[in-house]
């Protein structure tokens, strides 16, 4: 038992001291800390080794290695640092080793399952009647609502997909934004309504849904369902959520909002002219690794429709007890599970409804340092509207941005990527680690700046 604590110890420190020197360290771990990596690539031992010469071997070879996301300087993806009482909860979350399938399996997971869900749901302004489930992230979120919205609509049908499937249902037209998420089509695609066999509907210059332009469908033709979306992940924009609503609602269609980011949104009230209309939402989904900064891997799925979750996932089994209260298992994709409310629940106890808030208006203020620098360059030009934490910039032309990237790649300082806005390359920066302060902002604004000036 005492070299279980010690070892335990030793990994604790090693954690420690990479989280204490976060800050100091660049976004991209140096090119001989990859290429140590080669340390890892050893025959399956025969024999058992000592378990601290392992965490030894994984700490020296593999921390320097790790991507500086959880530090103040990284903006790709949309990928989020974690908040010091995020790692903590996990530590202990992982200590525990708990299954949150079944409240039976986990007292304190049921617990703090209820409590995060109360909490959300009045963080995001959302029905306090709503089902909430934790899942592996918004893809999953995504495909977990699709699917319940799926099943909901055909049993208006009187068609029981869940037993029955889709062979010989009536069809379920879907609706999406030319700017629908990738992963949202994926989503589509795993639920079996098929990621290309959907209506899509274009979108204007920053990514955002016309509503004007949505399909004159009938619903006596079958259902409908319509996917919209809070914050596009290279604009950061927000679709016309009370048109579409409007939409919805005339054809009986059930609305899905996919916000992975922007759906913190709501939290912040300096920001309640984005979202007006998606608490009208019928399901929502949304990360929690992403903004709220927790490890990963954690997704939230929202639904206001009482009982649809549980009509899609209810596994039915004899040696389940009976049970009561909220059954993870009965109304997610997975049977056993991590408690992901437990980071969740730690953050919003601590952070608190204005906290949250300033979490996301901090990341958001830091993403407008960063254009409003970066536009007044001459070779620069911002091509969003800065309405979140995203920034979309194009340098000159699609060889140059190549090139830009390429060298603060390498340089390492700070760490962002390529994306293509129109059919065109473009440079994106997002915000999303609660350590960005402004002065790391105008740093990492000025690193481009410089590294852009070096390319003549
Ligand atoms: C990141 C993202 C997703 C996918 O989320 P994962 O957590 O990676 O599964 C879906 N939609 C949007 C808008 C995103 O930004």
């Amino acid at each position: 038992m005492h070299d279980d604590v010690e070892l335990l110890r030793t990994a604790a420190d090693h954690a420690l001291r990479f989280a204490a020197t976060i800050d100091a360290r660049d976004a991209t771990p140096t090119p001989e800390a990859v290429d140590a990596l080669v340390r890892f690539d050893e025959p399956l031992p025969d024999e058992p080794t000592d378990a601290t010469v392992t965490i030894d071997l994984l700490a020296t070879v593999g921390g320097p290695a790790a991507m500086g996301s959880a530090g103040p300087r990284y903006f790709g993806f949309v990928n989020g640092a974690t908040l010091p009482v995020a790692l903590g909860a996990a530590f202990l979350a992982d200590a525990w080793d708990q299954n949150a399938a079944l409240p039976v399996m986990s007292p304190v997971a049921a617990r703090l399952y209820e409590v995060s869900r109360r909490w959300l749901l009045d963080l995001f302004g959302l029905s306090p009647a709503a089902d909430v489930a934790y899942v592996s992230g918004a893809t999953v979120a995504n495909a977990s609502c699709l699917a319940a919205a799926r099943d909901a609509l055909l049993a208006e049908h009187g068609w029981d997909a869940p037993t029955q499937g889709l062979y010989g249902a009536p069809e379920v037209r879907v609706v999406v934004g030319a700017q629908a998420h990738s992963t949202l089509r994926k989503s589509l695609g795993v639920i079996g309504l098929g990621s290309e066999r959907v209506i899509t509907v274009p979108a204007d210059d920053q990514g955002r849904l016309v509503a004007a332009d949505l399909p004159d469908l009938d619903p006596a033709d079958g259902p409908i369902v319509v996917c919209a979306q809070a914050g596009e992940v290279n604009t950061g924009a927000f679709d016309p959520f009370d048109d579409i609503a409007d939409w919805a609602e005339a054809r009986s269609a059930w609305l899905h909002v996919d916000g992975a980011f922007g759906l913190w949104a709501l939290a912040d009230p300096s920001r309640a002219h984005l979202v007006e209309g998606l608490r009208r939402a019928d399901s929502l989904a949304t990360d929690a690794h992403k903004w709220l900064n927790v490890t990963y891997d954690s997704g939230i799925a929202v639904v206001q429709r009482e009982g649809a979750l549980r009509r899609t996932f209810a596994s039915v089994a004899g040696y389940l007890p009976p049970e009561h209260g909220f059954e993870a298992m009965h109304h997610t994709p997975q049977s056993s599970q991590r408690a992901r409310q437990i980071e969740v629940w730690a953050v919003l106890r601590t952070l608190g409804r204005r906290g949250v808030g300033e979490l996301v208006s901090r990341a958001c203020d830091a993403a407008t340092v960063i254009a409003d620098r970066l536009r007044a360059e001459p070779d620069f030009r911002v091509l969003n509207e800065v309405v979140l934490n995203q920034v979309l910039i194009r340098f000159r032309d699609p060889a140059s941005i190549a090139r830009l990237v390429d060298a603060i790649q390498r340089d390492g300082r700070i760490w962002c990527g390529p994306t293509t806005w129109q059919g065109e390359t473009a440079m994106r920066i997002s915000v999303s680690s609660w350590k960005t302060t402004p002065d790391d902002a105008t740093r990492a604004a000025d690193v481009i700046v410089a590294l852009a000036r070096e390319l003549d």
